[in-house]
């Protein structure tokens, strides 16, 4: 219901939707494929003994396998594709003067349907880029049928997501079925994925690490930043300044938005440029950062921030409401910490060097910002009304 997608604790409990899951996976004619969202891999060990921010990529996917998925892809992949997307949208705004600043990001379903709510003056400033979730389905049903020759009409899409908020977003707008078919089928939450894993009886601490499926399963760190706060401007700031200069950014890393302070804050110079950043986490904060710009708009004076970042649950989507349950701050940290690991280990670290992304784009999708990608990546935001009783 429409409480507990909202719930961004978690304190209503989901829907079970694991047997949906287990339809899709039984029927014979179907093309089963799966995408797991970045802040799963660092949380969901807890359910299985590991320490909180333990990275189980490997053997999440080997899990999936197991459990008889077609196809295993990474939601970090197009959160890679996002970036691309989102920091063309910035640049348009920012460099080109094509509508408003700030541009706020909108990856949170939570905090897009809020701002639709309550704070509607500003849909003007939202980036229309889909959410990785829905990019992830889109591509599965378009550029990867195509490539494979499979039916799309038969393929279902699994999504692994840290909130119950994630169930509403798969039909949120008629662009949620932009292809013709549904980008996303069901949703379950990374607890209803740990049920199905004991479910099926299978010993998760001893898998053998397997990889996810080629075109769309690789990720830069940019792409597993996005389940933590700060994450995606982080992985935004990176393409930006290779859009603006075309130069590889000298400094990967922004300690000033990381962490758990609710509003963080940045000044950023690019190609002699300053960009101002607020990143918000925790619905409370984010009313604050609205605030300043209205009052801002208000004056007459220059908008405070050039780009926000938005998320919705303290912390992030590593404390999402679909994550294992007691979660403390301390928790947080540590799968705060497990993401950005992943992010230093990666030879790959920028959106727009990952090698499947760049393909994507030859083969299919031409260039961020085309008319198809349009059609298939973006979505629009309309003012909706609050019910009282
Ligand atoms: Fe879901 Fe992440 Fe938004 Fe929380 S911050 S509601 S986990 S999308």
């Amino acid at each position: 219901g429409q409480c507990s997608a909202h719930c961004p604790t978690g304190a209503i409990v989901e829907a079970d939707e694991t047997a949906t899951a287990w339809n899709f996976l039984r029927g014979k004619e179907n093309f089963t494929v799966v995408q797991i969202a970045p802040s799963v891999r660092v949380a969901i060990g807890e359910e299985f003994g590991y320490e909180p921010g333990t990275n189980l990529t490997g053997k999440l996917y080997a899990a999936l396998r197991r459990l008889g998925f077609d196809a295993v892809f990474d939601t970090n992949f197009s959160a890679d594709v996002t970036i691309m997307e989102e920091a063309n949208e910035f640049v348009e705004r920012f460099k080109h003067g094509k509508r408003e600043l700030p541009l706020i990001t909108s990856c949170c379903p939570s905090w897009t349907d809020y701002m639709e709510k309550l704070h509607s003056d500003f849909i003007p400033n939202f980036s229309s880029t889909k959410s990785p979730q829905q990019i992830m389905g889109v591509l599965a049903k378009t550029y990867y049928a195509q490539k494979m020759n499979i039916d799309p009409a038969g393929m279902r899409m699994v999504s692994i997501m840290p909130c119950t908020a994630k169930k509403y977003e798969i039909t949120r707008d008629h662009e949620m079925f932009a292809s013709g078919f549904k980008d996303v089928d069901v949703v379950l939450t990374t607890r209803e994925l740990a049920r199905m894993i004991r479910q099926a009886g299978i010993d998760f601490r001893h898998l053998q690490d397997h990889k996810a499926d080629s075109f769309l399963g690789s990720y830069s760190g940019a792409g597993t930043m996005f389940g933590t706060t700060g994450g995606v401007m982080e992985a935004a700031l990176r393409t930006a300044q290779f859009i603006l200069t075309g130069e590889k950014m000298p400094k990967l890393v922004f300690e000033e938005i990381r962490g758990l302070e609710g509003i963080k804050e940045t000044k950023v110079v690019i190609a002699q440029e300053e960009i101002r950043i607020a990143v918000a986490h925790g619905l409370g904060h984010v009313g604050e950062v609205l605030e300043r710009v209205r009052r801002a708009k208000a004056t007459g004076e220059e908008p405070p921030y050039h780009f926000i970042e938005v998320m919705a649950c303290p912390g992030g989507c590593i404390g999402g409401g679909g994550q294992p349950y007691r979660v403390t701050d301390a928790i947080r940290k540590k799968r705060m910490q497990g993401l950005f690991a992943d992010d230093r280990d990666k030879a790959v670290r920028c959106s727009h060097d990952n090698a499947e992304v760049q393909q994507v784009y030859n083969e299919f999708l031409e260039k961020p910002l085309s008319e198809k990608a349009h059609r298939l990546l973006h979505t629009t935001y309309h003012a909706r009304p609050v019910y009282k009783k």
